[in-house]
This record gives structure tokens, sequence and C-alpha cells, in this order.
């Protein structure tokens, strides 16, 4: 068997397709490959410290993918529920919008214990969740942030409409940056086009990173730290694929 460092258990967790796509040493490859069969598994204390924020990333962008070729490990709930029953110790925490479409588990491939999950529609920010991802990140041990919006939000295209609702025109309310950004940006679209849906959607993920660092000196000693990443994307309806944004 092999003799493994924390970094090499964490990836000697994942399936061999995701090992395969976060381009391991070919040896080391081999190694893993030949010595475990391709299961899910939820990650252990020693993985989560050893773990850093890129490589959560790509660990992301691996089960995405998986998703997104239809090829999502086949789970044992009860099984994965069994083994984290008595403790979690998650990765990441994704900051997502509520949209019944848009179930961060699903379209990262991942299982139980793997992700903190933290929805509101339009992905803002208030007091409560940035007290959430404290505990995720400090005591919890979460690496990364990832605030994922999505195509065709239905937050979005109220904030960019005016709508109001009884508590939604507050939480619309956050979204009224992006929309200015965006009316500044492309003064010749208007607010029923898509490109400009899609641009308020893109600045409003960038907008509450921000608000993240910003709001919360916890977060942002953590991440400024190297800690913790903050990272943003967006979640295509469509196709399946969440791209990463660029700084
Ligand atoms: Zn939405």
């Amino acid at each position: 068997m092999l003799s493994t460092t924390p970094t090499m258990k964490f990836f000697s967790t994942i399936p061999r397709t995701t090992q395969l796509l976060l381009g391991l040493a070919s040896g080391m490859l081999a190694s893993l490959i030949a010595a475990r069969a391709s299961e899910p598994a939820s990650p252990d204390q020693v993985a989560q410290a050893a773990a850093s924020p890129k490589e959560i990333q790509a660990h992301l962008s691996a089960g995405n993918a998986r998703y997104v070729a239809g090829k999502s490990l086949s789970r044992d709930w009860a099984a994965e529920r069994a083994k984290t029953a008595k403790a979690q110790y998650p990765v990441a925490v994704v900051l997502s919008c509520i949209d019944s479409r848009v179930s961060s588990e699903v379209i990262f491939d991942q299982g139980f214990g793997e992700l903190f999950n933290a929805r509101v529609a339009g992905n803002v920010i208030d007091d409560d969740l940035l007290g959430s991802m404290e505990f995720a990140c400090k005591p919890a041990g979460a690496k990364l942030i990832a605030v994922v919006g999505h195509s065709h939000c239905g937050a979005v295209k109220g904030a960019c409409n005016g709508v109001e609702l009884g508590h939604l025109t507050g939480l619309l309310a956050k979204i009224q940056p992006a929309v200015a950004q965006t009316r500044a940006k492309e003064p010749s679209l208007l607010p029923n086009d898509e490109k400009f849906i899609a641009s308020v959607a893109e600045l409003n993920v960038r907008h509450t990173m921000a608000q993240i660092r910003e709001r919360s000196p916890v977060l942002r000693d953590l991440i400024d730290s190297g800690q913790v990443g903050l990272i943003g994307g967006i979640y295509d309806l469509d196709s399946g694929r969440v791209t990463f944004l660029q700084n």
C-alpha cells in the first residue's frame, strides 16, 4: 500500500477520473489508481487540514466536469450518512442562490460532509451569512469560499426590473450596486437584455466577494493570510458548467 503524506491522502480520497483531471504526476497517479478503486469519500480531518484552496478549487472543477459529462459518482447515501454522522470536515463553503436548479452538491458532484451550503436568493450577503461563513472557515476549518451565481437568475432579473414585494424589496436592493455598474458600463442595453442580466449576475458575484472581505475581519484575515481562498463563479443552467471568474 501507499504511504501517504496528508496531501496525498486528500487526493487518494478523490476518484480516478478526478485524479486524471487534476493532472497529478504520472507515477503517483498510477500508484493511486492501482491502489484504490473508484469510490466517493468524504474528507477527513487530516485531508481537510492538508488541502490548499487551489487544490479544493480543482476538486470542485473536477466534480463539475463529471456532472456536465453525465458521469457523476454513484453514491451510497446511507453509507455516507453513517460515515459523517459523528463529525464533519467540509473543505469548502459555497454561497449560491436558492434557485431549485442550483444545488451545490449536485453541480459539483459532492457527497455528505464535503461542502457547507449557504443559499439565499441572488447569492447576496448579510450578517447571518457572514457569521455562517465565519463558522465554516474558522472553527470548522473549510479552506475555500465559493460565491456561485447563475444564468437566468430570477432575483437578478427582479433587481434589474425594480421589483418590489415584502421583504424581497430589501433583498433585491443588495443587487442594485451590480445593476448600477452594468448600466454605467453598458448604457445601450435594456434591463431585460440577456447580456445586461448576465453582466449583473457576474458583477453581483464580485460585489458579494468584495462584501465578504470588507465586512468580515475574521474572513479577511483568513483570506489575506492565504489560509482560505475566495473565488467567484457562474453556473450555466443550460450546460451545467460552472465557470470560475478570473481576477
Ligand atoms: Zn437565482
